[in-house]
């Protein structure tokens, strides 16, 4: 099977050509979580061959996962997350080199990982992760992709901070500016508010479309811009974020 045709359709793209192709192929992308979000981001970024992929999860495959994270099969029901879903992909696509870490990432692990990739892909499902991979990437200067999905709707937002957080001179904000001078509360997850597949779907494949976009150097519009997506109206909104001169993190 030849696999200069595996790719040709994207590489017909002036942005992406043999150019792109190779800076998607030197790459290595961490996807933190590999669940509704991760499931389909996962498979896009192994499709358009992304070199290496590092997914990591500490969960196993659940019945009730099926019907949104569309790596999985009822086979895989019990198994770790993270080994399931580098057996998928590597059987999508050979060439791509996918590593399991099969534990929910803490600071320590965060730490040893983030520093290791060129982009992050926050695909979690819990506060206290989401906010400590925005820690790290901006420890580390390494750009965020972030995303969420919950009933009906999602969000996702992409950060930069390989420029230290500065964009056309004005001071770039970062996950946790999000919350202001508010300490953030918990967060209801979809195992308690529910979400409806699609829609985390749509969200997970945006967040590829942006990794993508950030490999090859198409200029992303979702910088630093909240981008909301309401399933039932079909609605995208788009909310223009602003550092927190108080920010703990990137203050
Ligand atoms: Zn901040």
């Amino acid at each position: 099977m030849s696999e200069a045709l595996r790719y040709s359709r994207q590489q017909l793209l002036p942005e992406i050509g043999e150019q792109g192709q190779q800076a998607l192929a030197s790459a290595r992308v961490l996807l933190v979580g590999a669940g509704g979000l991760g499931a389909p981001a996962a498979l896009y970024l192994a499709g358009a061959g992304v070199g290496t992929l590092l997914i990591a999860d500490g969960d196993t495959v659940d019945v009730s996962n099926l019907h949104r994270q569309v790596l999985y099969r009822r086979d895989d029901c019990g198994d770790s997350k993270s080994d399931s879903a580098q057996g998928q992909l590597e059987t999508l696509n050979p060439h791509v080199n996918v590593e399991s870490i099969d534990e929910r990432l803490d600071d320590e692990a965060l730490d040893y990982y983030v520093p290791e990739v060129d982009l992050v892909l926050d695909c979690s499902d819990n506060l206290t992760t989401r906010l400590a991979v925005n820690r790290a990437c901006h420890r580390h200067s390494v750009p965020l992709v972030f995303g969420a999905a919950v009933g009906w709707d999602g969000q996702l937002v992409v950060f930069d901070f390989r420029d230290k957080g500065q964009l056309g001179g004005a001071k770039q904000p970062c996950y946790q500016c999000l919350f202001g001078d508010q300490l953030p509360t918990a967060q209801a997850s979809c195992a308690e508010a529910g979400i409806i597949g699609p829609v985390v779907g749509i969200l997970g494949t945006a967040m590829a479309l942006e990794a993508i976009k950030l490999c090859v150097g198409v200029e992303s519009k979702t910088l630093s811009q909240l981008q909301i997506f309401e399933g039932k109206s079909f609605a995208w909104r788009a909310i223009s974020l602003s550092a927190n001169p108080d920010c703990p993190v990137c203050a």
